[in-house]
Order: structure tokens, then C-alpha cells, then sequence
């Protein structure tokens, strides 16, 4: 007898977590793990957010929020997207889930039918390609290497498109990656997308604060691609509040009203207390996303110069996000005693082993041949990690 649906077993176990659980079992049996693998801030949520949680428990904020999340929570994020992205939604536009997770499982489950194609340029986060597959669609992985800087051209894109494409997914600032598309290179896509009006566009923008560039372009503000672009956000990153469990995708009125039915019949409103908080995050003072990210820099500078010290490892200089993602290709077919490092997967495996360092294995991310650290840890931390892994490499022959 088999309990468990065919649709959960084709589903693969998310890497990132795995990691990231793996190192936690390790360091509570007494090996000294630095974990580069899964992707959070390493900072507290900011004290007024905290107040803001506190005070509407003292107010009774228990009971079943709206599905799609408080008025007050979705009118705050409509201001958010009109005052940092110059774009104009409703508060019938925003539906608040248990984070970009949901957020984007929910919109991908609301548009997809089984057979459709979902255009994911890769390297791409671990969960989408699952997703769509939830939703019986069909991934069509478009990919760039670091030679391009991990982006793709509007002719991978034009490439890709068939009479079957239902949805480009676009990740910017990018996780595993850090590269940020420029308004330029988003307009070339756009460009493209402007002959195809059936193909909805999903734009993961969860990394839009962790961005080094100094500008940030949302895919919301192109008006060629206006009345069927979905916008992802959330407090996650941006607010240091990954447990709380708040994102939210704005939407074209029409797709927001059924990701709110989808939302309704399995998991209802997100957490009141947590809605509070977020409301408190787009609300109140902003420096402390600014000083968040100015430390995320200034490691990002740290973590390039020392892994582009590693014999085998290519780096380039990431624009956002927290991550680095060199390819080792250099490392692999190199032997630790009678085992070979034959892949990115062996490589990764061989650093927790040895080097006790948790990284994620690029395939994770479809990218075989790359491994991604994230650098959301204290400068300690990464030095300490990166002078562990360069002596591991360099015991390999
Ligand atoms: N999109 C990307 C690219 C991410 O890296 C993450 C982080 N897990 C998410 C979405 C989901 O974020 P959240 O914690 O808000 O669910
Ligand atoms: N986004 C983070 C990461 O990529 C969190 C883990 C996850 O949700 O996959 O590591």
C-alpha cells in the first residue's frame, strides 16, 4: 500500500532547509558547523516592529484576520508599492500570505493548468521548479552562467517561448545568484514579452531592499506588461523577519480574487499577530533596512575577496541579495584520499564533512557546477568559513 500521493513523491525535499537542518543536527551533536546554507538574515527584527506585535496581542488582534489579509496591512503595502515602485494598486489588488513562499505557490496554483509552461531562467531558487510542478505545469529552465553574470538575453527568453507558455518566473535581485537586472535589461525583456500579451509575468522582488546598485526597478512599473504582471514581496528579508511568516503578491485585481479562494480553502488569513508587525515594518522608519543592508554589503565585499583567493573557485561581484555563487568546476575531479570530488554535490557534501562549513549545492538550484554560501552571518563567521574551506581545497589532489 502506498500512502503517500504521487504528487508529493515526484516533489524534491527543499535543499536549502535540508542544509540547514543537516548543520543544526551536527552542531547539537557537538561539531563546531558554520552555516552558510540557508538563506536569512542574521539580525533581529527591529524593536518598534516587536512593539507593534506585542501591543496587538494586548489589543485582542486573535481572532480569523480576512483571507487576504487586515485592510490596514494591504492599504500600508499599496502605499509601499506606490511610494518605492511608483506603482498603483488597491487593496483588492494584495493578497498577505504565510510569507513569498505562499505567496508564490498560491499565484502559480491560481494561473498554472497542468501542461502549461512556466519560462524559470536559471540559475533559480530551489522551490520554484517544485511549485510548478504542483501545479502539473512544466519548469522550461532558461540558463545563464556567470560569464553573463547569471542574466539572461531577451533572445533565451524569445527562445523559449511556445504556444504553451503560460508564465515567466523572474528572480531580481537574485537568490542563488545576487545579480540584479538592470531597467535596461528588464526593458529588453519586456520588449519581448510586449508581442506575447498571454504570458503572465511573476516577478519574485523578495531581495528588493538587499540591493547594492543604489536603484531598484520592479517589473510592476513597465507598461507593456501592466495588466498581467504579478508583483512577490514581503517582510522576510528586507525587515530581518523571516519567522513571522508575512509576503503577499499584488496582482491584476482578477488573479488576487482567486488566489484569495485558493488561500481561503487551505489556510485562511495569515497570523493576526504577524500582520500586525508587517503593518508596523511598511509603516514605520526605514533606516533600519538601510543600515541591514549596508552590512550585507560590506560582507558581500569581505566574502568576494576571500573566496576569489581560492584556487578553482570563479567568483563574480554579486548586486544584491546574500549570496555568493561561485563555479567549481576548478575543485571537481580532485580526489580526498580514495574519494573523488566528482560533483558540486560531493563538493558541498565534502565542506560540511571536513571543512564543517554548510553551503548548498548549486543543483539544488539547477545549476550543477556551483555552490552557494550565504553571507548573512557575522564577519567572524565568514572568515573563519572561508579560511576552513581554502585549507579543504587545498588538501584535495
Ligand atoms: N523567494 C526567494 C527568492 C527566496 O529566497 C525566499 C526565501 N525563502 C522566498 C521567496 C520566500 O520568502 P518567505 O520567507 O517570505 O517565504
Ligand atoms: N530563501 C532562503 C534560502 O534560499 C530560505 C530557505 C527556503 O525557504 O528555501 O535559503
Amino acid at each position: 500500500m502506498e500512502f503517500v500521493s504521487k504528487r508529493v513523491q515526484s516533489l524534491a525535499v527543499s535543499q536549502t532547509l535540508a542544509m540547514s537542518q543537516k548543520s543544526s543536527e551536527l552542531r547539537a551533536s557537538g561539531v563546531d558547523v558554520i552555516n552558510l546554507s540557508v538563506g536569512e538574515p542574521d539580525f533581529n527584527t527591529p524593536a518598534h516592529i516587536k512593539e507593534a506585535a506585542k501591543r496587538a496581542i494586548d489589543d485582542n488582534f486573535s481572532f480569523y484576520s480576512p483571507v487576504p489579509g487586515y485592510l490596514s496591512l494591504r492599504q500600508a503595502i499599496v502605499d509601499k508599492l506606490s511610494r518605492e515602485n511608483g506603482l498603483s494598486f488597491t487593496p483588492a489588488d494584495i493578497v498577505v500570505g504565510n510569507g513569498a513562499k505562499q505567496a508564490l505557490c498560491n499565484v502559480i496554483l491560481a494561473t498554472v493548468n497542468p501542461g502549461d509552461e512556466v519560462i524559470i531562467p536559471t540559475p533559480a531558487w530551489v522551490s520554484y521548479v517544485e511549485m510548478v510542478k504542483l501545479a502539473e505545469g512544466r519548469s522550461v529552465l532558461v540558463p545563464a552562467g556567470i560569464e553573463s553574470d547569471f542574466k539572461i538575453t531577451p533572445a533565451q527568453l524569445e527562445a523559449a517561448i511556445t504556444p504553451r507558455t503560460r508564465m515567466l518566473l523572474i528572480c531580481s535581485p537574485s537568490n542563488p545568484t545576487g545579480s540584479v537586472y538592470t531597467r535596461e535589461e528588464l526593458q529588453a525583456l519586456v520588449d519581448v514579452l510586449a508581442k506575447y500579451p498571454d504570458i503572465i509575468v511573476l516577478a519574485d522582488e523578495i531581495y528588493e531592499h538587499i540591493n547594492y546598485t543604489g536603484t531598484f526597478t520592479s517589473l510592476g512599473s513597465f507598461e507593456a506588461i501592466a495588466g498581467r504582471t504579478v508583483i512577490i514581496n514581503g517582510v522576510s528579508k528586507a525587515y530581518a523577519m523571516t519567522g513571522w511568516r508575512i509576503g503577499y503578491c499584488a496582482a491584476p485585481t482578477a488573479i488576487a480574487k482567486a488566489v484569495s479562494k485558493l488561500q481561503g480553502q487551505y489556510t485562511s488569513g495569515a497570523s493576526s499577530i504577524a500582520q500586525k508587525a508587517a503593518e508596523a515594518a511598511y509603516t514605520g522608519p526605514q533606516d533600519c533596512v538601510h543600515e541591514m543592508c549596508a552590512a550585507f554589503r560590506r560582507r558581500r565585499d569581505l566574502v568576494v575577496e576571500l573566496a576569489s583567493q581560492i584556487p578553482g573557485f570563479k567568483v563574480n561581484e554579486p548586486k544584491g541579495a546574500f549570496y555568493l555563487f561561485p563555479e567549481v568546476s576548478g575543485v571537481l575531479g580532485k580526489r580526498f584520499g580514495d574519494k573523488v570530488i566528482a560533483t558540486s554535490g560531493d563538493l558541498a557534501m565534502y565542506l560540511l564533512e571536513q571543512a564543517h562549513v554548510a553551503t548548498v549545492d548549486g543543483a539544488a538550484f539547477c545549476a550543477p557546477g556551483y555552490i552557494r554560501f550565504s553571507y548573512a552571518t557575522s564577519d567572524d563567521n565568514l572568515r573563519e568559513a572561508l579560511s576552513r574551506i581554502r585549507h579543504a581545497i587545498a588538501q584535495l589532489q
